[in-house]
């Protein structure tokens, strides 16, 4: 057990410390609140960490969870870091990996923020949990909740995937399918959080929510040999996954675990709705709201994006790029990852992939880069989207026909 000094939040914007509590917005000017560590709790060696066991609690210093018997885990994160040959000969790009998300418990890198939110959830004793979600979050909330034994309510529109909901019903979550956009189920969720006390993880356990998902940037990383590429993409919706990535980055290298922290992050977002982007290619310090998201790519359909100023701002700090994708493109990387490295992602997490073809075209990133995409999605939850992929055909039982079909001889 560790001491609760160790871990406060802080307003990210006006700087005062509140303490260990459950708080999201600052009460002097309203900005977001996120966690702050005491400097001697990041002092961890290399070697103690690769010693430990292969999941993202292998960082747990730099996460705030004080009563390590409250862990939710049923096996997020330490997912590989691949070697992507067979694609980059495919982009002309000499050194490129790709970050798998799509194996984790529920198939989504959201099993990291889950994690640690249902933890932080049980630690702050409360007696329910929920989400606003595009999609994953509600499968991954489901799961973590049923792990630790609390009801979960999940609010989110109803155009999302039915695969992803049923797959959060099938782990015994509550579904509410709201008739309207992702902002108008977050705003519901927001209100239930305060009417009836429930913890939902991307909303008042949100500064904690977040640190979840430093550990994707920790392991990149560390499956490096403790150095950074020079170029990391990731699929953007709110900011956070993007924001949290830098975040666990710029920490390593406070706690001396890598040397230098550069890495031009960059981000990835679908045309029809892509805040972000426009924000940064209009050199714009406004991030202005899509009222109504026209995209395919449900995942990623965040008008409102709760920390876009805050990924804004690492995205020009850290001297990285935005680009915006159409939904054919997401949809083609899909087809190119899959059939070149075996790795099947849904468009909103392939969107990386499509993001790199676009600005190696562009000439935007240079071919001598070394780059890591992040891939934060399961296609098999979205294989609907490809109606006419692949090569099936229908055959009578007889070897004539496979000759015939396979043109083999
Ligand atoms: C939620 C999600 C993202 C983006 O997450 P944010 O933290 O909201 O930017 C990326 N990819 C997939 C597949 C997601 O489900
Ligand atoms: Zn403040």
């Amino acid at each position: 057990m560790l001491s609760e000094a160790q871990v406060f939040l802080r307003c990210r914007e006006c700087g005062k410390p509140f303490g260990h509590i459950l708080a999201y917005v600052c009460d002097e000017c309203f900005g977001a609140l996120e966690a702050s560590y005491n400097p001697g709790r990041l002092s961890v060696s290399r070697s103690v960490i690769e010693a430990r066991p292969r999941s993202m609690w292998r960082y747990w210093e730099f996460l705030p969870l004080i009563d390590h018997s409250k862990k939710v885990d049923i096996g997020a994160g330490y997912t590989q870091l691949i070697k992507a040959d067979r694609l980059a000969r495919k982009l002309g790009i000499s050194r490129l990996y790709i970050k798998n998300d799509t194996v984790n418990p529920t198939f989504s890198f959201k099993d990291r923020p889950s994690s640690l939110a249902v933890s932080k959830a049980l630690e702050f004793g409360l007696n329910s949990v929920g989400c606003a979600s595009t999609g994953n979050l509600a499968g991954a909330t489901a799961a973590h909740a049923a792990a630790a034994g609390l009801p979960c309510y999940v609010f989110m529109p109803s155009s999302v995937e039915k695969t992803k909901i049923k797959q959060a019903a099938l782990y015994g979550a509550q579904i509410l399918l709201v008739e309207g956009t992702y902002d108008d189920a977050n705003r519901l969720a927001a209100l239930a959080a305060d009417r009836f006390e429930v913890g939902i993880v991307n909303v008042n356990l949100r500064p904690y929510y977040v640190e979840g998902s430093k550990t994707m940037g920790l392991e990149i990383v560390e499956q490096l040999g403790w150095r950074t590429p020079d170029r990391i993409i990731v699929p953007t919706a709110s900011g956070a996954l993007l924001s949290a990535i830098y975040k666990g980055i710029t920490e390593a290298e406070h706690a001396g675990l890598i040397s230098d922290c550069s890495v031009a992050i960059t981000c990835a977002q679908p045309l029809g709705c892509s805040p972000i982007v426009r924000a940064f290619r209009e050199n714009s310090d406004r991030v202005e709201p899509v009222r109504q998201p026209d995209t395919i790519v449900q995942s990623l359909a965040i008008g409102d994006p709760g920390d876009g100023y805050q990924a804004l701002k690492v995205v020009r700090e850290s001297g990285g790029t935005a680009v915006a994708l159409t939904d054919d493109e997401s949809l083609e990387a899909v087809e190119l990852l899959a059939s070149t490295e075996g790795i099947l992602a849904e468009p909103g997490g392939a969107i990386s992939v499509a993001a790199l073809k676009k600005l190696l075209e562009a000439g935007e990133v240079g071919r001598d880069e070394e780059v890591v995409c992040c891939v934060t999605g399961s296609g098999l939850k979205t294989v609907e989207l490809h109606p006419e992929a692949g090569n099936v055909r229908i055959i009578p039982p007889a070897l004539e026909a496979v000759r015939k079909a396979l043109d083999l001889r």
